[in-house]
């Protein structure tokens, strides 16, 4: 997972750490020890370690590859009932649905479906799998999200340079717990090697920069490790007036920038690693509003700039009486010419931690990177199933909201 020569020439990384005296019940394994970390069945650790926050599981090849499609199709083609037209010049992954076809494919969601939900079952058993929520939470934001323009803010730029991964993992995203396994997620997690350089995604001030000990930045102390923390030049226009907007980079290996310092788009500010609560190098990016605290943060994925020939879906899941539906997971089904396969899972959000909605888009979920094309989405709330077909459109975020009859 780490190669050695990388590991000997990184300077030790948490003296700080070492000197502040880590309390006894921190289990050594989550430390920055390459050399242990190599010799260890992360499968294990993941299951029985007493932290189980971060988890990156590198899906780089996935997208770099193939980027129209995710892989993950759970459904092989079948023969349409209407012949399709030959689009030569338009991309293969922007096609609609032909007409006449739609019964077919939703033949082939439900049997989707069901095969997911076997999974879901099995994953129950372990105590691993989502639970459906027996009611509505709390009264939800009903607003009509501004237009598109003026709704973005898509200020971040990449992270990394190019040709290195700049996807967050959709199997742990903002304010799921990976199945059940892991902590409530506060931000996103990019994987690239240790070393990677980190850039800043958008121009500020750093407010932060070193250990998060004694400076409390997570749950706890040393949860992030070395961190950098930018307050953004740009100011946030919400309902409670101006807003500062911090972005933070955590589990760096090193931090190249300094309390007090400007920093502009695309300066360097330290490599990837994997210090703090971290499985696997990585990159734990977070976007905090109004105040730089573990809980005031909202959902990356509405403001990193997509992917080309990608866009975001903002989801806004919601009850007849305009209660969120926490924990619920929504599945995005894509048309292709030779039919519908099953893309990703966008899951609501918990009522917890104070994991809550973007103040330009009030949604309760959120998904990034999604290729452009149509997309059917669909799940089931307290046994009532809710279905919505959208476009992704390049570069621009999708907002849907659906409600139940409960
Ligand atoms: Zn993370």
């Amino acid at each position: 997972m780490i190669e050695s020569d990388d590991s000997t020439q990184r300077a030790p990384i948490s003296d700080t750490h070492a000197q502040s005296g880590q309390p006894a019940n921190i289990d050594p394994i989550y430390r920055y020890d390459p050399e242990a970390l190599s010799q260890l069945d992360l499968e294990s650790v993941l299951l029985q370690g007493p932290y189980r926050d971060e988890l990156n599981p590198t899906f780089r090849d996935e997208f770099v590859s193939r980027p129209p499609m995710s892989g993950l199709s759970v459904l092989r083609p079948v023969a349409l009932s209407t012949p399709v037209p030959s689009r030569n010049a338009a991309p293969r992954f922007a096609s609609r649905p032909p007409m006449g076809a739609l019964n077919i494919l939703r033949e082939e969601i439900d049997k989707a479906r069901t095969s997911l939900s076997i999974q879901v079952e099995v994953g129950s058993d372990t105590g691993l799998g989502p639970r459906t929520p027996s009611g509505p939470g709390s009264l939800w934001p009903t607003f009509e999200p501004p237009s598109l323009i003026s709704g973005e803010h898509f200020w971040l730029e990449p992270p990394f340079p190019g040709g290195f991964n700049q996807l967050y993992s959709p199997g742990y995203q903002f304010g799921s717990t990976g199945g059940g396994r892991y902590r409530i997620h506060h931000g996103v997690d990019i994987g690239n090697p240790v070393g990677t350089p980190v850039l800043a995604t958008s121009s500020g001030e750093v407010v932060h920069a070193g250990p998060d000990n004694p400076n409390l930045l997570g749950p706890y102390n040393d949860f992030y490790g070395n961190s950098v923390v930018i307050r953004l030049d740009r100011k946030l226009n919400t309902s409670r007036g101006e807003e500062d907007v911090f972005v933070l980079y955590g589990h760096l290996v090193s931090v190249e920038v300094q309390e007090g310092q400007w920093v502009g788009t695309g300066d360097y500010l330290g490599g990837v690693g994997m210090t703090g609560i971290a499985i696997g190098p990585h990159l734990h990016m977070e976007v905090r509003i109004g105040r730089n605290s573990y809980l005031h943060t909202v959902n990356p994925a509405l403001w990193m700039r997509p992917a080309s020939y990608t866009g975001t879906v903002a989801v806004r899941l919601l009850s007849a009486t305009g209660r969120t539906w926490p924990g619920v997971q929504l599945s995005l089904y894509r048309y292709e010419e030779t039919g519908v396969s099953w893309y990703r899972v966008i899951e609501t959000y918990p009522e917890k931690e104070s994991i809550g909605p973007d103040p330009s888009w009030g949604e309760n979920g959120a998904l990034s990177h999604i290729p452009v094309g149509t997309y059917l989405l669909t799940g089931t709330v307290n046994g009532e199933e809710v279905r919505q077909e959208i476009t992704v459109s390049d570069g621009q975020t999708t907002f849907v909201e659906l409600r139940t009859q409960q």
